[in-house]
């Protein structure tokens, strides 16, 4: 049997464009992150040659040794928890970072952005689901966070991410999209600035994310299968 890496890509990719046309959106806004993590080079070459160039990775020493392994000209989302003492690399292995929950970690990143003479792209992620487990700030707490990040030079703030609680029916995953969305409209308002980008939606909630504004959605185990482990 060969990879079913290039049929699940060409699906993927035309399920996310249905998705956005049945709701209005314009299919360009909306666009794949393809979550790599455990995933092999080798199998990302795959998809890099079909002309893909997003990627997620959620451990910050497995990424550096990956990306070296692929052409320069990548994006590279970080997606995991990330601890400060990993800021440092984070900053130097990723386009954005997807996981700032803390002003602690938002201050360690603009350090180092500031050293490495870098802008770094982030997103806030906003546990919306207010699972105790979880990372992610408190929805509460959206406003105090946006405001301290902001406020640092060396970091951009695009947007929001979040991983809400799983569903096994994904249209019950839709109050938490919206969720997410409402805060991101809110800090909109309050502050004047753009907040374009919502990170939302995985492998089997997909499309009701899209529905409810996703512009980023996170996709592993639709796209390279079963993760091993
Ligand atoms: C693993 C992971 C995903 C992808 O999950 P799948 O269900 O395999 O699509 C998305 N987001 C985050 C933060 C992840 O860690």
């Amino acid at each position: 049997m060969g990879d079913p890496l290039e049929p699940n890509y060409s699906r993927l990719c035309a399920e996310i464009r249905e998705a956005a046309e049945k709701t209005g959106r314009n299919p360009d806004t909306v666009r794949l992150l393809a979550v790599s993590k455990k995933v092999s080079a080798e199998r990302l070459r795959i998809l890099w040659g079909l002309g893909h160039r997003l990627f997620g990775e959620n451990r910050v020493q497995e990424a550096r040794a990956k990306i070296p392994d692929l052409p320069t000209g990548g994006e590279w989302h970080f997606i995991g928890g990330l601890q400060t003492n990993k800021a440092r690399d984070a900053v130097e292995w990723f386009d954005v970072v997807e996981s700032v929950d803390r002003v602690e970690l938002a201050a360690e990143l603009h350090k180092r952005a500031e050293a490495a003479g870098k802008t770094l792209a982030v997103l806030l992620e906003i546990n919306v689901g207010g699972e105790a487990a979880k990372s992610g700030a408190k929805p509460e707490e959206a406003q105090q966070l946006f405001q301290a990040v902001n406020a640092m030079s060396r970091l951009e703030v695009r947007g929001l991410m979040a991983i809400p609680p799983f569903r096994e029916e994904p249209e019950e995953a839709r109050p938490f999209f919206r969720r997410l969305r409402e805060i991101r409209n809110q800090l909109e308002q309050a502050s004047g600035a753009g907040l374009p980008e919502l990170s939302m939606g995985m492998s089997h909630d997909f499309k009701v994310a899209i529905a409810e504004g996703a512009t980023l959605v996170r996709i592993g185990t639709a796209l390279f299968g079963p993760r091993a482990g």
